[in-house]
């Protein structure tokens, strides 16, 4: 028999794009007995998944439920059952997701547009509307509403308003904002959406929340050709759901438990004060940063609280200043993706990583770094303005 070290993993803060740190109260409800996929008792945990997820969604959906699998698998749900081939699609792009919806909607043999924006703005509405009229017939426009690339915070009003408008229906990834700001899901008139539960539901990896309207359903039920992906069919998928209870897959037991008590962490708290709290804490933490002298990179009228890039200083070792505040202070963030790859870092603030001593302890630590490094952080008056937001009205 052969001896294997048991794993147990360095505490961390975790602080870059995702996962978060998971609610104990989430842990711990994972670890419980499993049952089986079709267990009465496991089925009433799916039917108040399906429940809580409307209300977190803001959405009287039907067809609302959580897809095997990461926020890609609530990404490739979406996009592959509404997109067939031929159609045309116009996704707005600016940063690293959007780019990943087009390459699967192209997958699904559909004719992509891109509206672009630079990385660090949101895409302008009326660019979409230009496309949109040139384009003639369009079967959707997709966004990303928390573009966790690069800290960007599109509005889905306006867009989703362009996309009826023209008969073509609002596709939204909702990844990195669901529970963190605010998502309305029915008041917005969006037709799908997506999240994950890594970022700010705080459980996991392992699950993605997907919502559809009735007009998405209807355009999903009248495809002529077969979603490319059966696993990710939402015609099946809606079956092992709603009361038909047909074997699809396996559901995965112990994340149904994790979403299903990340969901009711969220409810408990109340969605109003869970954005508040995200809000206050990224404003302190952006505010913090700023006054130690560094450049926030996305655009001030779309800052998300979620998620920050932060440039990184002339003549600063991205790598170094990571490493070290990881293996240091035990803190992870996250390096820029794509093209702001060596240009920023991102810091998150989801879920249960959204906490007033996190940026506090995140701020001295990377202060202590900087300075280090012959960049003269101002330390002291970063972590003056963070706890004067922090400290300030509205508190909890
Ligand atoms: C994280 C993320 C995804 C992908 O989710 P995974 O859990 O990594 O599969 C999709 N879209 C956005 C905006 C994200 O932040």
């Amino acid at each position: 028999m052969a001896e294997v070290p048991a794993f147990n993993p360095p505490q961390r803060i975790l602080m870059g794009p995702g996962p978060s740190g998971a609610n104990p109260r989430v842990l711990r409800a994972m670890s419980a007995g499993l049952l089986g996929h079709l267990d009465p008792e496991f089925l009433k945990i799916m039917d108040g998944c399906r429940s809580m997820l409307r209300m977190v969604m803001r959405t009287d959906n039907a067809v609302t439920l959580a897809t095997p699998g990461t926020g890609t698998s609530g990404m490739e749900a979406a996009v592959m059952n509404v997109v067939e081939p031929g159609d045309r699609v116009i996704v707005g792009v600016a940063g690293y997701f959007a780019d990943r919806i087009c390459q699967m909607a192209e997958r699904a043999g559909g004719e992509v547009t891109r509206v672009t924006a630079p990385w660090g703005s949101a895409v302008d509405p009326t660019d979409l509307e230009r496309a949109v009229k040139q384009a003639g017939r369009v079967k959707m426009i997709a966004v990303v509403h928390a573009e966790t690339s690069t800290g960007v915070e599109t509005p889905i009003e306006p867009i989703s308003r362009i996309a009826h408008e023209n008969g073509a229906l609002a596709l939204v990834d909702c990844v990195t904002s669901l529970g963190g700001i605010p998502v309305e899901i029915d008041a917005w008139n969006v037709d799908v959406a997506y999240s994950g539960t890594q970022k700010c539901l705080s459980a996991p990896p392992g699950a993605a929340p997907v919502t559809m309207s009735d007009e998405a359903v209807a355009a999903v039920r009248s495809r002529e050709t077969p979603c490319n992906s059966w696993y990710l069919d939402m015609e099946l998928l809606e079956a092992y759901w709603d009361s038909r209870r047909t074997y699809h897959h396996t559901a995965p037991i112990s994340m149904i438990y994790a979403l299903h008590e990340a969901l009711a962490l969220v409810l408990e708290e109340g969605l109003e004060n869970r954005w508040n709290r995200h809000q206050r804490n990224g404003s302190a933490l952006q505010s913090g940063l700023e006054a130690m002298g560094l450049s926030l990179h996305a655009d001030p009228r779309a800052r998300l609280p979620v998620l920050t890039t932060v440039g990184i200083p002339g003549g600063v070792d991205d790598a170094e200043v990571r490493s070290t505040l990881l293996n240091r202070d035990g803190i992870e963030i996250g390096g820029g993706l794509g093209e702001l790859k060596g240009k920023v870092w991102r810091v998150g603030l989801m879920g249960e990583s959204s906490a007033p001593g996190n940026v506090l302890l995140f701020l001295s630590a990377l202060g202590r770094i900087l300075r280090s490094q012959g960049f003269l952080a101002d330390i002291r008056a970063s972590t003056d303005v963070a706890r004067q937001i922090l400290e300030g009205p509205g508190t909890a």
